[in-house]
């Protein structure tokens, strides 16, 4: 066996785990074990080693982007095509069965996916509505309820509504959903639990995906929620007197557990243990991803948690250099410094796209945005706005909704009066009494209020045009090639028009954006996305509009630096990597300082971070700090504090730091000064260099011709430089 190619390239407890007969398994280990790994290697093993066929696996990611890579490895290995096999995350995986399966479920066949940004505008529509004061029940909390409750499967009538509070969030909840239920909408939360009540209410769908998924394989389970794990046990058949069940192989680590404020449940790992009988246990120990010192350092960290599965983690790769700690004047200076690393990473011949920087909140992006443009440094911002979240993109896509389900209210409200088309808030307020009042979904309510002449005149007229349009676009384009049906419906709706008559590099932007769309739609494979064979490409669109999480962008080849949150950055690595804004109050959260709990979530979260690292971990902090229209000033994080002294290394600053420097930036050095000197530059001198032109020589860090000295240009900003490769002349 050991020598099946599938298990030569790994080690002996992998091995185990991938050629392990087929029963329930539970692969627990740290970060970079290559757990990820192991499942790839296990169900290209099932495939070619068992003869199971690719239909009968389902294998469970967490992003759309770590199942199209995880579908790519396997085919790799195998050497021929695993369509069959079903992969993607929870909500792609139940979005699926939920439009296989609408009727069974009560949904129209055409239902639409509100994404979390409508679905707020939907629970503020309906809370005024009910006469609710935002200030007293803000809509976000409201939204934060609804969705809370679905992910531990509780609809309204479970809720017993005791206390006041309870009580009207109950009652917003209950008008929501029947507002979405009307309107044909289902949110992601709704998602989930729909597919876990499809399969539990209906025995045939059960039993047929029963017999189907003989595997389940499921990865970073440590973050799965309620209902996630109930949907996983009902298809397993476990516990349903069923003598054999399907094998469900799960693969987490209770240390990288970091979905706990979303409701997730790490304690699933243990009920798995008792829910599923001859789990076979593998603990991987040996981390191939980071330096000794990093990973030693994330281990003493770790180990500051209590009650932990523990786990031991070892590598027999080198000490690797030591922890980078750079202590910022302030957030700019910290941003200015990443970027200056950056620059002479790149400048010795190294790719940027193997460069991540990471952050406790997105609000720390701007600044460090702003200072990458500046040098110039091509990023991409992985889970940040969207492609299909942008203004215009929403637009064109809410006509598209209506031309696929009229009873799409929110996309109605959208557009019905943009671009404008003398539809006011009076007209719009009779629209949606009547729909109240009557309980129709908006779009027939309008129908109806003309027709009855209750809405005449001007404003009856409009709103019929309005009607007529979207009647129009569907009889018109319903047979065209997608890219068209989008492109007329951006036309005939005037959207383009409208931006096209905009002035500014804004509208210019939105005008390219709309075209990027149609671009989109003409480069959409349906046979790429996880969808039914039944269903339109219309519909296969806007729910991979709606599914995609921001993890594909446009620019996706060029060379660029990777910005993303620290959660986002989960089950990913590089070999360099940024920690930024590590202080007190901001990682760890002001919010979880109080509560031993939500502290060690906080810790969790620093492990993955570091553990993202392969050859060099660079932490950074700003003493002073403007977020949230707040300056706030703060010490390094206690997280830091936790690790061995021995392996940190101070990037220094330098005492002599006059009034001059703090404008420009802080000195910094762990040279002396003389030794700055033998390179023959002082600090304030004017250089010359020949693609960035002149400049003031603002700082100096390291000795000999490695040694790097940062310039202030006056054209492109400041750049850090190594000095035997920079040639500067002198002015
Ligand atoms: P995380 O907890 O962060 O998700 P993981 O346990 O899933 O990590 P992987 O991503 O599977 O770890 O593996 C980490 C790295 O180690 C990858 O680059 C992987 O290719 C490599 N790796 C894993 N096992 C081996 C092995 N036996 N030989 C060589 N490289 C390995
Ligand atoms: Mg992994």
């Amino acid at each position: 066996m050991q020598h099946h190619p599938l298990l030569a390239q790994l080690n002996d407890k992998q091995r185990e785990a991938v050629g392990a007969a087929e029963r329930h398994m539970l692969v627990l280990a740290g970060a970079g074990s290559g757990k990820t790994r192991v499942l790839v290697h296990r169900i290209a093993w099932l495939i070619q080693a068992k003869g199971i066929s690719p239909h009968s696996i389902m294998a469970v990611t967490f992003t759309n982007k770590a199942a199209a890579e995880m579908r790519g490895r396997i085919e790799q290995l195998l050497g021929s095509s695993v369509r069959a096999m079903w992969i993607g995350t929870f909500h792609g995986l139940a979005h699926r069965l939920l439009r296989a399966h609408y009727m069974d479920v009560g949904l129209p066949q055409n239902f639409q996916i509100l994404d979390s940004d409508d679905q707020q505008r939907l629970i503020k529509r309906i809370m005024r509505s009910l006469n609710l004061d935002e200030k007293r029940w803000p809509p976000k909390q409201a939204q934060w309820f609804i969705n809370g409750k679905k992910d531990e499967g509780l609809r309204p009538h479970h809720l017993d509504g005791f206390d006041f509070n309870e009580r009207t969030f109950k009652e917003i909840y209950e008008a929501y959903q029947e507002a979405c239920d009307r309107a044909g909408l289902v949110d992601f939360a709704e998602l989930l639990l729909r597919a876990y009540e499809l399969i539990r209410n209906n025995k045939h769908v059960r039993e047929h995906y029963q017999r189907r998924f003989r595997h389940i394989l499921v990865d970073e389970f440590q973050d799965t929620n309620a209902i996630q794990y109930g949907w996983i046990k009902l298809l397993s058949g476990v516990g349903q007197g069923h003598d054999e069940t399907n094998h469900v192989t799960i693969v987490g680590d209770d240390d990288q557990s970091i979905y706990g404020w979303r409701g997730a449940r790490v304690e699933n790992i243990q009920q798995f243990l008792r829910d599923f009988l001859n789990v076979l246990t593998i603990r991987l120990e040996q981390n191939y991803r980071s330096t000794n010192n990093i990973l030693t350092a994330a281990n003493e960290v770790i180990a500051n948690n209590q009650g932990r599965l523990g786990k031991e983690l070892w590598t027999d790769g080198s000490a690797g250099e030591p922890i980078d700690l750079y202590a910022a004047f302030n957030e700019m200076d910290e941003a200015r410094y990443i970027a200056g690393r950056i620059e002479q990473w790149h400048e010795q011949g190294n790719a940027l796209q193997d460069v991540a920087i990471l952050y406790r909140s997105n609000a720390q992006s701007r600044v460090l945005e702003e200072a990458l443009l500046h040098a110039r440094i091509p990023y991409r911002i992985y889970g940040g706005l969207r492609f299909f979240d942008r203004m215009e993109v929403k637009d064109a896509l809410a006509y598209m909704r209506l031309v696929a389900s009229r009873n799409d209210d929110a996309a109605f409200e959208r557009v019905i009066n943009t671009p404008t088309r003398g539809i006011g808030d009076r007209t719009l307020g009779i629209i949606r009494e009547g729909s109240r009042e009557r309980g129709l979904p908006l779009w027939e309510a309008a129908k109806q209020l003309v027709r009855e002449k209750v809405l005449s005149g001007r404003a009856g007229n409009a709103v019929q045009a309005f009607l007529d349009l979207i009647d129009g676009l569907e009889d018109e384009t319903s047979d065209y090639p997608l890219g068209r049906q989008v492109d007329t419906a951006i036309k005939k709706s005037g959207l383009m028009a409208m931006f096209q008559a905009e002035k500014g590099e804004k509208a210019e932007t939105r005008v390219e954006n709309l075209k990027e769309l149609v671009n989109a739609c003409d480069n959409f494979n349906t046979l790429d996305s996880v969808i039914e064979d039944e269903m339109t490409p219309l519909n296969a669109f806007l729910a991979h509009a709606a599914l995609e999480s921001g993890e594909e962008q446009a620019d996706e080849h060029q060379d660029a630096v990777q910005l993303m949150t620290l959660h986002s950055a989960k089950g990913l690595e590089f070999p360099l990597v940024f920690m930024s804004g590590v202080e007190e109050g901001l990682f760890p959260s002001q919010q979880s300082l109080g509560e031993s709990g939500r502290l060690e979530e906080e810790r969790r979260l620093c492990y993955v971070g570091m553990t993202r690292a392969m050859q060099k971990l660079v932490i950074s902090y700003a003493e002073s700090r403007r977020i949230y229209g707040q300056e706030k000033h703060s010490t390094v994080s206690r997280f830091v504090g936790e690790m061995p002294p021995e392996m940190l290394h101070h990037v220094r600053l330098q005492s002599r730091t006059t009034h001059q420097s703090h404008a420009l930036g802080r000195f910094h050095s762990g040279a002396s000064h003389e030794a700055f000197e033998q390179t023959g530059y002082s600090l304030g001198q004017r250089v010359r260099h020949t693609k960035f032109g002149e400049g003031t020589v603002l700082n100096y860090e390291g000795t000999g011709p490695q040694s790097r000295i940062q310039v202030n240009f006056d054209d492109v900003g400041s750049k850090w430089l190594v000095v035997g490769y920079a040639r500067l002349e002198r002015c």
